[in-house]
């Protein structure tokens, strides 16, 4: 078989890949092992890239007709001695963009819409219930799962987006080391009450947990559980799980409980990696085949949207340009490293904050996220770095107003001076300036 861009790996990533390079009229081929739909929960927010970028792709309206829109994110924390509960708001609309708001979606339902859209070209082939098995001669093998058949697809380009284990990362001899954490998640989907519209996090010095609305009057939530914890866990009746979602969420009570077994309770172990390349000869690695995130920050899916994007439009002008040499894949990791390390860091040290079952901790964190909420720098760097606009690293003067050590600004940020904050199209695609493919 010959296809012009072979895409092991029909996730979100591979999807969105696959639809711009379709729309371009590029031969593609998405090669997915599953035969259908999995009930496997994975990333369901989308941050404002993301949206921005769905919007270019013309899918921005179906996504919202099914998605939930969140405006800000409600940081609780509670002093179990004291009883007293401090609140601190993150507001998407600091950051000066029409996408300032994040969107609930179900992951199953968000790949459809993608699907959907992408099925509309010729030029786009998609074979689920089929295994890329490895690579032989520089062609992919391709296993139709059912048949049990094996072929060969030669292509001028091969991307790996197998999320996490990656055939094509091993065939390019490209190494992961992982970063573990020392909790676990337990996460499930359950009716709310219509009123809970905002994305929640609560936590008390030992707990955590964090609850994200979806469409249709239902949640889904995460909960922090030391490492190793599960399986004792679950031995446990239902009800005593009821119990540790409502005492940190009375609004849940009635709620919660319509879950009746474990079974649909999955255990989610956050790991962290970034390879040290994107791309090998004709082959490129996206989304969690080549970095992995803590899912504390949301981004994992978001970082594999922005992949796709960089990657499909810097594809797309090759064709365009009738420039095929594999060296210009190089502009992919040059644009998308930095921004990921970025993500990466937050996402961790977000999941640090909430690491460490001590009192201490939970108070460093809790004058932490008012001096966030309230300097205006701080607010506007922290949304503005989630939300996959721009990028503003913090500053040693920022770490130290965040601990306390100085005190907060409270000039706000004039419009300009936040704008310039906003990623360009050029810093996007810089390969288009200058005709810079070779
Ligand atoms: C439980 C859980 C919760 C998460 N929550 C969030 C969240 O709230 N927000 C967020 O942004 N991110 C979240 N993430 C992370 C997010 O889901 C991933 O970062 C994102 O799905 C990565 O997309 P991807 O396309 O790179 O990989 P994947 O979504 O993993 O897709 C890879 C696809 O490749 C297929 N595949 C694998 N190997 C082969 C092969 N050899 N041949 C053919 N097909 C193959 C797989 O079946 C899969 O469909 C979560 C992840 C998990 C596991």
């Amino acid at each position: 078989m010959r296809t012009d861009v072979f895409i092991s790996g029909g996730g979100i990533g591979g999807l969105t890949l696959a639809l711009k390079l379709a729309k371009c009229n590029i031969d593609v081929t998405v090669i997915e092992r599953l035969p259908g739909p999995t009930p496997v929960y994975k990333g369901e927010l989308l941050q404002p890239k993301s949206l921005k970028i769905f919007d270019e792709l013309g899918l921005l309206d179906r996504i919202k007709e099914n998605g939930h829109e969140i405006d800000e994110l409600n940081l609780v924390e509670i002093d179990k001695n004291s009883g007293s509960v401090d609140e601190s708001n993150m507001k998407y609309n600091v950051v000066p963009s029409k996408y300032s708001y994040s969107l609930m979606i179900h992951h199953e339902k968000l790949k459809g819409i993608i699907r959907e859209a992408a099925s509309e070209y010729p030029s786009f082939h998609y074979r689920s219930n089929s295994s890329c098995k490895g690579y032989s001669g520089g062609k992919a093998i391709v296993e139709d799962r059912k048949e049990k058949k094996e072929e060969l697809y030669e292509s001028s380009f091969y991307i790996g987006a197998e999320g996490r284990v990656s055939v094509t990362r091993e065939e390019m001899g490209i190494k992961k080391e992982e970063n573990e954490y020392n909790h676990h998640f337990l996460t499930v989907t359950f009716p709310r009450p219509p009123s809970f519209t905002e994305g929640k996090i609560i936590s008390t010095f030992d707990r955590f947990l964090g609850l994200f609305p979806l469409p249709n009057d239902e949640v889904r939530s995460v909960y922090l559980i030391p490492a190793g914890e599960y399986k004792e866990l679950r031995k446990k009746p239902i009800e005593y799980f009821h119990e540790l979602y409502i005492e940190l969420c009375p609004e849940m009570e009635g709620y919660v409980n319509q879950i009746d077994n474990w079974k649909t309770v999955q255990l989610m172990v956050p790991i962290a990696y970034h390879t040290d390349s994107y791309t090998k000869g004709n082959k490129a690695l996206i989304g969690d085949a080549v970095h992995t995130v803590h899912p504390m920050a949301g981004e994992g899916m978001n970082m594999a949207i922005q992949d796709a994007d960089v990657l499909g439009e810097l594809l797309s002008d090759m064709y365009a340009q009738g420039k095929l040499n594999a060296e210009n894949l190089k502009w992919f990791p040059h644009v998308r490293r930095e921004r990921v390390t970025n993500q990466m860091k937050l996402s961790h040290l977000s999941a640090l904050a909430y690491s460490f079952p001590y009192r201490s901790v939970g108070k460093l964190r809790k004058m932490s996220l008012k001096r966030i909420e309230q300097d205006p720098i701080l607010h506007f760097k922290q949304m503005l770095n989630i939300s996959g606009l721009g990028m503003w690293q913090d500053s040693l003067k920022d770490r130290m107003i965040q601990g306390g050590l100085l005190p907060k600004r409270n000039t706000p940020l004039t419009q300009g001076e936040k704008e310039v904050r906003l990623f360009t199209e050029r810093e996007d695609y810089p390969w288009k300036w200058k005709e810079q493919l070779v």
